[in-house]
């Protein structure tokens, strides 16, 4: 049995490591080298060349990723927006037409909806939970189809299983960001979906410290993303490479406590009388609570909640917690905490913002790894400071 045929933590750690290990050492060395000796390869994508993704460090994080969601072939990039938008490039041609879900990564929107109609790209949108109003928005040049296993910043889920069957009975190609449940909680290769892409500046490293994506999924489509990116360029560095690797091995133990952590304060803010609305699928609460148990292994460590009073509530309760940080981004071992509404969704239309379900005052937490009661005491405590300062009128 090879160590990529065995259960995920294993994978993890023993995944992609190549035998015999480099030189014995049992953590996989930088090879810091932009070139390596002509081995008589035939072709140009061959040539051992750091941007050509190619070198130890590619191969064993590219062995290890495909493993990990059960893909025939995987690749590392220089972020997650290179894994995206190279694999776009790559599937899609001036005179295409493609369809993605209607609430995306702010990055990624605008390049949907700039830059792809610059070039020649049609883009069309779709609900991704009303799967009957899909066919209506298929055309004969439509050639894929781009989903987010869970949107930011309200955590809600498509019908990913319809998204498969969909794009199987219209030939397209099925795409998915899956950064948000990480490959513990969810493997796209699995469902049947093409490409999985990720941003691995979030749960596969986990400790924000580095910039990466990846690209997993049918060998043929990997290897046109992996030719594209020689071009573009979009390659990762060894030394982030190596970052990668340290920081994928403990991801299983990782995932776990985010996952306990974030359902535990999910549920303390759901119960609080301050706290309006709490978003987050582990809670019944949630509209796609039901789809998310079927599909996932865990909810997951993103969640957003609404205040009482709002905006201004919400900017009083960050000056008082004193453990997350107040800082965009999400995915690491510090809890992490913003407004979308003057971040990551800035740029929007306040109306449409209101219409999407992202108040004001919406609050987005990315859930560490401190301790559960502590996270959840602060919490308690800075929502019991608001209500000294205006008292809360409930019925
Ligand atoms: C952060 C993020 C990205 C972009 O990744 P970068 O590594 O910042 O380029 C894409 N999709 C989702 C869901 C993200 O959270």
């Amino acid at each position: 049995m090879t160590h990529e045929n065995r259960r995920l933590a294993t994978r993890l750690i023993h995944g992609g490591v190549p035998s015999p290990r480099h030189q014995g050492a049992v953590a996989g060395p930088i090879f810091q080298s932009a070139t390596f000796e002509y081995g008589g390869e035939g072709d140009y994508h061959d040539l051992k060349y750091i941007r050509l993704n190619n070198t130890p460090n590619h191969v064993t994080l590219a062995k290890k990723l495909a493993a990990l969601e059960g893909g025939e072939a995987a690749l590392v990039a220089a972020s997650g927006m290179a894994a995206i938008t190279t694999s776009l490039f790559a599937v899609l041609r001036a005179g295409d037409h493609v369809l993605f879900q209607d609430c995306l990564y702010g990055g990624t929107h605008d390049f949907v909806h700039t830059d792809l109609p610059a070039l020649g790209v049609e883009v069309g949108t779709i609900d991704g939970r009303a799967p009957r109003t899909w066919d209506a928005a298929v055309r004969p040049s439509t050639r894929a189809v781009y989903f987010e296993t869970l949107s930011n910043p309200l955590i809600g889920m498509p019908d990913l299983a319809a998204g498969v069957a969909f794009a199987r009975r219209h030939g397209l190609v099925s795409m998915i960001d899956n950064t948000f449940p990480s490959p513990i909680n969810f493997r796209p290769p699995e469902l049947g979906f093409d490409l999985s892409l990720h941003s691995c500046t979030k749960y596969l490293n986990g400790h924000s410290d580095i910039v990466a994506g990846a690209v997993i999924g049918r060998a043929e489509l990997v290897e046109a993303v992996r030719r594209k990116l020689n071009h573009l360029g979009g390659s990762l560095d060894p030394h982030a490479c190596f970052l990668l690797e340290r920081g994928m091995k403990t991801l299983v133990v990782r995932m776990r406590q985010h996952n306990e952590s974030a359902l535990r304060l999910a549920r303390a803010l759901e119960a609080h009388p301050a706290v309006t609305r709490v978003h987050y699928p582990g809670l019944e609460s949630h509209p796609d609570h039901a789809r998310a148990a079927e599909l996932l292994d865990g909810f997951g460590g993103m969640l957003s909640f609404e205040l009482e009073g709002e905006r201004e509530a919400a900017d009083r309760l960050l000056r008082g917690l004193t453990i997350p940080i107040v800082a965009p981004s999400l995915g690491g071992v510090e809890t992490l905490i913003t407004l979308p509404a003057t971040t990551s969704h800035v740029g929007m239309d306040p109306d449409e913002r209101r219409r999407m379900g992202i108040g004001d005052g919406l609050v987005r937490v990315s859930v560490g790894l401190e301790d559960p009661e502590d996270l959840v005491e602060d919490f308690e405590r800075a929502l019991a400071s608001l209500a000294r300062v205006t008292p809360v009128a409930r019925a």
